[in-house]
């Protein structure tokens, strides 16, 4: 039987809302994720899913790595039910733990709230992974967050959005009082009245809102109300209003304001994420065409996360829904090799705690525990074959040689360093003057360095030393451009990425690859995704 014959994957994935929040650590996306829950009550008080010390408590018992340090590098996937609609919030690992995998994240979504802290506007982080979205076609809706703190004017954080990402802000609600004075929020659909909260203490609880009438406003806040009407007539005018084609086209982003530590503003952005982020849709084919969201099961893995303990050497892959009912126990096949993989061990994650998944739809995600076997980028189906396109490399930002410690394991050496590249732990890069005894190894964030060396010497049993590099930048060329940056002044270096045979060429920063390109203007230097300098 065709698991789907009832359509119940159309009907479940029409009431799915797939996101991530992408922001810059301390932008206060923890704080965000437990307001969001809060608000659809998947928790009853703050402070029980991101609390720092329930944290530290929860990662006893996995990675080696993670009890060192205290932090959680298992990816979350948080799922909760707003308004008859079902929420997949996935996790964008960032600070310490921030890597290849943060963007991958990203493959996995429908959509992306941006979070930004209104004192500091964009930030390093949210570029990067805005540039993930923006190459992905995924729509943003904007959340600027610590409104209850001194920080920069509305208008200049819009500003600043528009100008830098060529996205058009149209506000949905908008902050009466300047940040650090918040009054209230006007609703911009409904402007005859302004939203004041109660915020409750530690932000434990939802803060109460009370809509206030605009004739009251007048005389109850005095200049911040009228100041705020005076913004929104300059908005209207401009015509800042949200498009939804537009928004879905990724040229505008509905922008909404808060203080999530409050819970100020949190309700209605967790109404847009079901009202406006679409709802998991037919996904793109590597040779064309796509696949129908009540086709057969297939799915794609988007992530794989190692346990490094070594008395429990499983592997979990993380797998987004894309088409048809997944059922646990379920017959699936690896595009990969056309061989059958085993769903028996379903789980859904959250952080340290797994539980059984027994039926999944599409924009959900399962994670199959045990799936050594399987890839970044992999397809799973059933029934009818689909092979979804590879997924993307990021531009890596730390660079550094790998050599054995121990001369006599050489063979465990290659073997380990094929392994990790081939799983996406890493990017492998080679070149002829180096040779493969001393490759290089390339990471979008250091955390994967740290990775690489615990699972050398724990699983393959061939230590590492590692030697850092002082490039910061790497660039997409070709035969010629590596050529020419070969002999050219320029400490730079041409190698050649294993995994896809692309050609890098590595800079300490921008301004030697600029000055580069300046002294060979025909040499080929293009953006990799998420480069940002
Ligand atoms: P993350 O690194 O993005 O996950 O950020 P966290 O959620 O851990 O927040 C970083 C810091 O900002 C913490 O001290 C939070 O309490 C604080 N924070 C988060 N949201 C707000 C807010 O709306 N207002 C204020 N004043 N502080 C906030």
């Amino acid at each position: 039987m065709i698991p789907d014959s009832n359509g119940a994957a159309a009907h479940e994935a029409a009431r799915r809302r797939t996101f991530a929040v992408i922001s810059h650590p301390d932008a206060g996306k923890s704080t965000l994720t437990e307001a969001l829950a809060l608000h659809a009550h998947a928790i009853t008080r703050a402070g029980a899913v991101h609390g720092k010390a329930g944290r530290r408590r929860l990662a006893s018992d996995w990675m080696e790595m993670e009890k060192a340090r205290g932090i959680s590098v298992t990816s979350a996937v948080l799922q909760f039910a707003h308004r008859g609609c079902v929420l997949n919030l996935l996790d964008t690992p960032g600070h310490a733990d921030f890597s290849e995998d943060t963007y991958r994240v990203l493959a996995a979504v429908d959509c992306a709230v941006m979070l930004i802290d209104a004192a500091k506007g964009l930030e390093e982080q949210t570029r990067k992974l805005f540039d993930v979205c923006r190459h992905r076609g995924i729509p943003v809706i904007t959340f600027v967050n610590k409104w209850d703190r001194p920080g920069r004017e509305a208008l200049e954080l819009l500003d600043e959005i528009e100008r830098e990402f060529r996205l058009r802000p149209t506000p949905v609600t908008w902050p009466v009082g300047r940040a650090g004075c918040l009054r209230g929020l006007v609703d911009v659909r409904a402007p005859e009245r302004m939203l004041r909260y109660t915020r409750t203490p530690g932000g434990v609880h939802e803060a109460a809102e009370e809509a206030i009438p605009a004739g009251r406003m007048a005389a109850a806040e005095g200049t911040d109300w009228e100041r705020a009407v005076e913004e929104l007539e300059l908005l209207r005018a401009a015509g800042a209003t949200h498009d939804h084609e537009a928004f879905m086209a990724g040229r505008t982003t509905p922008v909404f304001f808060g203080a999530a530590v409050s819970n100020i503003g949190v309700r209605l952005l967790l109404d847009a994420v079901v009202d406006l982020a679409p709802p998991p849709g037919p996904r793109e084919l590597a040779g064309g065409g796509t696949r129908p969201l009540d086709a057969p099961f297939a799915g794609l893995v988007f992530k794989v996360q190692a346990n490094m303990n070594r008395w429990h050497r499983d592997r979990i892959a993380f797998i987004r829904v894309c088409s048809g009912v997944f059922e646990r126990g379920m017959a699936v096949t690896r595009a990969a090799t056309g061989r059958p993989f085993a769903t028996k061990y379903a789980h859904s994650v959250f952080g340290q705690d797994r539980s059984t998944v027994d039926i999944a739809y599409p924009g959900d995600v399962v994670g199959l525990v045990n799936a050594g076997a399987l890839r970044v980028g992999d397809t799973l189906y059933a029934d009818q074959a689909a092979v979804f396109p590879p997924m993307p490399t990021f531009a890596p930002e730390h660079f550094a040689v790998a050599r054995p410690v121990d001369l006599s394991r050489s063979k465990q050496f290659r073997r380990g360093i094929a392994q990790l590249d081939e799983e996406g732990a890493v990017q492998v890069l080679v070149s002829d003057l180096r040779g493969d005894h001393a490759p290089v190894l390339a990471a979008v964030g250091l955390m994967q360095f740290e990775v690489v060396a615990a699972r050398m010497a724990g699983e393959f049993a061939a230590p590492v030393r590692l030697e850092t590099l002082p490039y910061r930048l790497a660039r997409a060329t070709d035969a010629a451009g590596a050529e020419v940056l070969g002999r050219s002044r320029i400490r730079g270096e041409a190698l050649t990425r294993v995994r896809d045979k692309a050609r890098l060429a590595l800079f300490r920063d921008r301004w030697q690859a600029n000055s580069f390109q300046r002294e060979f203007p025909d040499a080929r230097l293009d953006h990799l995704i998420a480069a940002h300098d």
